[in-house]
This record gives C-alpha cells, sequence and structure tokens, in this order.
C-alpha cells in the first residue's frame, strides 16, 4: 500500500459541531474525525427511517429517530438529505419562502443568485433543492393500522 498524502489543501478549519479546529482538506464536510463519525451515524439513522417509512413529518422523523428537528433541517439544507418525492417534510428557501425537497435555495433563486456576483451569497450546487411538488395545505398519513 502507497500512503499518497494529498498534502495539498488542508486548511485549519472549526469543526461546525464542537468548534476544535482540525484539518480541512475541502472536501466533505466540516466537522472533525470525530464529529464526522457520530455525524454520519446520525445521518445513516435518519436516512434508514425515511427509505423505511417514506413519509413522515419533521416532527415524525425527529421522534423516531432521536435527532433533532434542527439538525435534520441541517442535513436537508447541506443538501445531504433529500426529502422522498411524498413525504410531507419541507423546508423553504431561504430567498424566497418556495417549498424544497432539499438545500437552500430553489431552483429559481439559485440561478438568480449565480447571475449576481454582488450578492454576497454563495452556494454549493448541492445546496440547490428541487422544488416540491405544490400540494394543498393538509398532510396526509400513511395508513397504518
Ligand atoms: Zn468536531
Ligand atoms: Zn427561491
Amino acid at each position: 500500500m502507497t500512503t499518497s498524502h494529498p498534502s495539498a489543501s488542508s486548511t485549519p478549519k472549526n469543526c461546525k459541531r464542537c468548534k476544535r479546529i482540525f484539518n480541512y482538506y475541502g472536501i466533505g464536510h466540516m466537522y472533525c474525525p470525530s464529529c464526522l463519525a457520530i455525524d454520519n451515524e446520525i445521518f445513516e439513522r435518519i436516512k434508514k427511517y425515511l427509505y423505511e417509512h417514506g413519509t413522515a413529518t419533521t416532527e415524525e422523523l425527529s421522534a423516531a429517530t432521536n435527532v433533532s428537528i434542527h439538525q435534520i433541517e441541517v442535513y436537508l439544507r447541506e443538501g445531504r438529505l433529500e426529502i422522498p418525492a411524498n413525504s410531507n417534510i419541507f423546508i423553504k428557501c431561504e430567498l424566497c419562502g418556495a417549498k424544497l425537497r432539499s438545500g437552500r435555495y430553489c431552483p429559481a433563486c439559485a440561478s438568480k443568485l449565480s447571475h449576481t456576483f454582488t450578492s454576497s451569497y454563495t452556494y454549493d450546487q448541492n445546496e440547490v433543492g428541487e422544488a416540491a411538488p405544490s400540494q394543498s395545505g393538509k398532510m396526509h398519513f400513511l395508513s397504518k393500522d
């Protein structure tokens, strides 16, 4: 085994979760190795639940996985988690409030942003969410007996 060490671009960053400084290599998420392990475990739990249950509200998801609603929204905004097509969980575009299945911005706002270089908004491609289908107010539930 050869140890190829991309010494290229490691930058010290503060871990998003524990605020400790660690070497960030410019890929992946901004967690230190130990938080990354915790984070992955939590993330897998959410993913598994969504695959198994498909439809859940943020509250249900949070209760079932023991992950805070805030944390679930963070995953959605990071584009790591996408709301299944038949789900009732939605997050809102940070600019226009359109319902999204993931990300921070709706495609329309993202394309506006990319043309506005004076804007201080920067976003990652996976922060651009897919717009949610418009649904009439009420949530529907899975028929479970
Ligand atoms: Zn950390
Ligand atoms: Zn928008």
